[in-house]
């Protein structure tokens, strides 16, 4: 049987229900989870629900879902989301703050974990499942990028069991053989085609990108995602934060892992054998299927994704990704290199310089030169703590923080 990590039997669908709790559940990958189990209701019940602000919304998923526990980590609106949950008479514990997301993952009878809060706030919640050995979902690839591995031993050494959600990895994994883990060239993996859309500006002439709006940064041709993963798309940073997953995933290095760009975005990404054969993962663009298959591997169940029709597709292309174009690619590989908090400091500088982006203080083409000042001047360690982590990732903000005001 093929396991990504750990090894353990968790309850089947036939002894109990299979208790989730999702992190980030009013979210684009909180949704698409909560539709999942919207189609396997007899598998799963939600354990607990959790959103940052959104007091409307939580709420709403709230009363649809009645799960045991609801977090906001903003206490205030923790404080109004109480009231309405007494006002329609439902009892619901109403936790707050980072303490309250860790609490719910954690729950006895919280078997799988959607890891699905944005940014480095999902690190510890997300770490704290791995620690308590649950069936980790990962969508989160922060908790990768900032403190691999940390991560990655903590999934080891407390036997949980880590699935990509993020598409190109749930692809890879799908690909990939069951004893990959003795490291892949034993198994005969030459190397991984990691595929990005190439985002909304992949020909859009190189001295217009100055000009580019937030709005339509978020405006992904394929995908419907959460404003900050739509403009790191649009930079490829995230295509560059998911080299650092895969790399901590598949326990291998940044020359193993072949950028391809492939605007149709149906191949999810591929594996290459040294025999010459490579094996890819197809789909329509919808992250239901990732999900379902993490949710119900190593079995399948539907996931209320269409079904993929090649003849309306027609063509599938691909290309080389334009270094110049995207720098934020070279960025990422190269803080993978440095190791240490280097992949830190970068997932940092990009989260204040996105932030900066979407409220109009920066230029799209800003965000890698934020980036790049900071990782010069924050020095690096080696990560041998999450205080260690947490440090860097503040020095991180600072600085960007600096450069930005610089830039003004
Ligand atoms: P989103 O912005 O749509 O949702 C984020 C969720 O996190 C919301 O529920 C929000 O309330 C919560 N949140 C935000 N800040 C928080 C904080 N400080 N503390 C607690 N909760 C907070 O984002 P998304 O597109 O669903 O992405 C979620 C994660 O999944 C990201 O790490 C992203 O990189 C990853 N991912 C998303 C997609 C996708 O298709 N959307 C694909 C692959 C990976
Ligand atoms: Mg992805």
């Amino acid at each position: 049987m093929q396991v990504l990590h750990g090894a353990k039997n968790l309850p089947t669908a036939e002894s109990r229900m299979i208790g989730v709790t999702i992190l980030g559940s009013t979210g684009s990958i909180g949704i698409s989870t909560l539709d999942v189990i919207s189609r396997q209701s007899d598998k799963f019940h939600v354990k607990a629900l959790t959103a940052n602000k959104n007091v409307v919304g939580l709420l709403e998923q709230c009363l649809r879902w009645t799960p045991e526990y609801a977090v906001m980590a903003d206490v205030e609106c923790a404080g109004k989301l109480e009231q309405a949950l007494k006002d329609s008479g439902h009892d619901i514990t109403v936790l707050s703050g980072e303490e309250g997301l860790c609490k719910v993952c954690v729950l006895a009878d919280a078997d799988y974990v959607m890891a699905a809060i944005v940014g480095a706030a999902g690190l510890l919640p997300t770490m704290e499942a791995a620690r308590n050995g649950k069936r980790v979902l990962l969508a989160n690839k922060e908790a990768l990028v900032m403190s691999g591995k940390l991560f990655m031993d903590a999934v080891n050494d407390y036997h949980a069991e880590l699935l990509p959600i993020d598409s190109e990895h749930n692809a890879i994994f799908q690909c990939m053989p069951a004893d990959y883990h003795d490291g892949l060239c034993k198994v005969g993996v030459e190397k991984i085609l990691l595929t990005a859309s190439g985002g909304p500006f992949r020909n859009t002439p190189l001295e217009q990108l100055h000009n580019i709006t937030p709005d339509q940064a978020c405006a992904h041709p394929n995908w419907e995602m959460g404003r900050k993963i739509s403009v790191d798309s649009a930079t490829m940073m995230n295509k560059g934060l998911e080299i650092i997953e895969a790399c901590w995933l598949f326990n291998t290095t940044p020359d193993k892992i072949e950028v391809v760009v492939h605007p149709q975005s149906v191949i999810h990404s591929m594996v290459s054998y040294s025999d010459g054969s490579v094996l890819a993962q197809l789909g329509n663009p919808d992250m239901r299927t990732p999900i379902a298959h993490a949710m119900a591997w190593p079995q399948r169940f539907p996931s209320g994704v269409k079904d993929l029709n090649l003849f309306d597709i027609g063509r599938l292309e691909f290309e080389e990704p334009n270094d110049q174009r995207f720098p934020c690619l070279r960025l990422a590989r190269e803080a993978m290199e440095t190791g240490g908090t280097a992949t830190a400091i970068l997932n940092a500088a990009n989260e204040i310089a996105v932030e900066s982006f979407l409220q109009n203080k920066i230029r799209f083409t800003d965000i890698p030169l934020v980036v790049e000042k900071t990782l010069q001047n924050v020095e690096g360690h080696t990560v041998n703590s999450l205080d260690i982590v947490l440090s860097d990732d503040q020095a991180a903000r600072n600085y960007a923080n600096i450069v930005i005001e610089g830039l003004k």
